[in-house]
């Protein structure tokens, strides 16, 4: 984001500042075919194409902007997401396309993916995306059983995805698939749908997300909590016994295939947001800001809402996002980033409850949940906000 105000320094540590910076651009695309039954995202159903071709050209104007920002070798990935990008007509990709190649992006040299819904694909659109560059493909699978997508308001059904994963399987050397577990009350056997994936087009990475109720009348209920953890473990061994690692609490790939615009977001790097409803982080000043959640404001006058935050807000969020990984929190960029040592924030009683028993570990580099530990993730991290509280009060001032 171009930053109009000046660049404070809310965190410290000059080499923080100064450092080369990892970037990444989101590229949000609100617009989708219909609204599926659970979903929670920012996305409309436009009534005409008009609004499409008008957004998408803001877009552009405003990606040819931040791409003169990115010092060059610091862009690693280009992510497009939404809503559904696929819906988007050709003159859009080629434009992105044309604009990346006139800014000298080396495309191949970074992660570009897009998402899509395997209902809007043929072979066509996905020549198109490779054509621009486009080397990772995710696709919003969500299910392998027909009844379960009727219920989620998918469009694809086992069929269009008999019909397309094993095309986009052969044109892209990076494959990811999105899945819902959790949803509904209807069983379900997730062994079952991962295999028949698997022997259809085996992905590289999959994310796994835990169905979470929206809040409207009409939304599908959630499955039992015995259920859940039902899921979550066949979920598990189908993906350990192709050997798969659990990367991130919902995200697993084979090895090498992690994904490098998710990573951005959990190891505190920069990311450029663009588009209506779409987020951006500034690490070296501490600002967040976000477009907000308007088609029509974003191609009227694209306009973030800049937001400052505190330092405990700070790093309560470095926190939270590092130990969702299987890494868990970088000790050292903490207290280069804080100027505090983390094992100074730590009670005896966070010690006692998580280290003692085995939930979390702590080495000389990282404070990191274990297996275990996973499943009390958001337990240990509001131990960790509660040190983290209580640490900023006693040193107040
Ligand atoms: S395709 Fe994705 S963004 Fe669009 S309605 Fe369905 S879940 Fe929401």
């Amino acid at each position: 984001m171009l930053l109009r105000e000046g660049r404070g320094v809310p965190i410290r540590g000059d080499e923080v500042k100064t450092a080369r910076a990892a970037t990444g651009i989101y590229i949000h695309v609100p617009f989708c075919v219909s609204r599926c039954t659970y979903c929670d995202f920012f996305s409309t159903v436009p009534e005409d194409d008009a609004i499409k071709a008008a957004y998408g050209a803001r877009v552009i104007a405003l990606l040819e902007r931040e791409l003169g920002t990115v010092r060059s070798g610091d862009l690693v990935s280009l992510y497009l997401g939404g809503g559904s990008p696929s819906t988007m007509p050709p003159s859009f990709f080629t434009a992105l396309g044309a604009a990346l190649r006139n800014a000298g992006i080396a495309v191949p040299a970074i992660e570009f993916t897009v998402e899509a819904n395997p209902a809007d694909l043929s072979a066509r659109s996905l020549d198109l995306f490779a054509a621009i560059g486009v080397n990772r493909l995710s696709l919003g699978v969500q299910a392998a059983d027909d009844a379960v997508l009727a219920a989620m308001g998918r469009r694809a059904t086992r069929a269009t995805l008999k019909k397309i994963l094993p095309t986009a399987r052969e044109k892209f050397g990076d494959l990811s698939y999105d899945i819902i577990y959790g949803f509904g009350k209807r069983p379900r056997d997730l062994t079952a749908e991962l295999a028949w994936l698997f022997d259809l087009a085996a992905p590289d990475h999959l994310s796994a997300y835990c169905y979470t109720r929206p809040h409207r009348r009409g939304a599908p209920p959630v499955a039992s909590e015995d259920t859940v953890v039902e899921e979550e473990e066949a979920i598990a061994r189908s993906l350990t016994a192709r050997r798969f690692s659990r990367y991130e609490v919902s995200n697993w790939s084979r090895r090498g295939f992690e994904s490098v615009h998710n990573r951005l977001y959990w190891s505190w790097d920069r990311y450029i947001g663009i588009g209506a409803g779409a987020h951006g982080f500034e690490p070296r000043d501490g600002i967040r800001y976000r477009y907000p959640d308007s088609v029509a404001a974003f191609i009227r006058r694209p306009s973030p809402i800049v937001e400052r935050l505190p330092r405990e807000t700070l790093m309560r969020e470095f926190v939270m996002l590092a130990l969702r990984t299987a890494e868990g929190v970088p000790l050292d960029k903490f207290s280069k980033i804080f100027g505090i040592s983390f094992s100074e924030l730590l009670s005896p009683v966070t010690r006692a409850r998580f280290l003692d028993t085995g939930y979390a570990t702590l080495s000389a580099t990282r404070l990191r949940a274990t297996r275990s530990g996973f499943s009390f993730l958001n337990t240990l991290t509001a131990a960790l906000f509660d040190d983290i509280e209580r640490h900023e009060r006693v040193h107040a001032g």
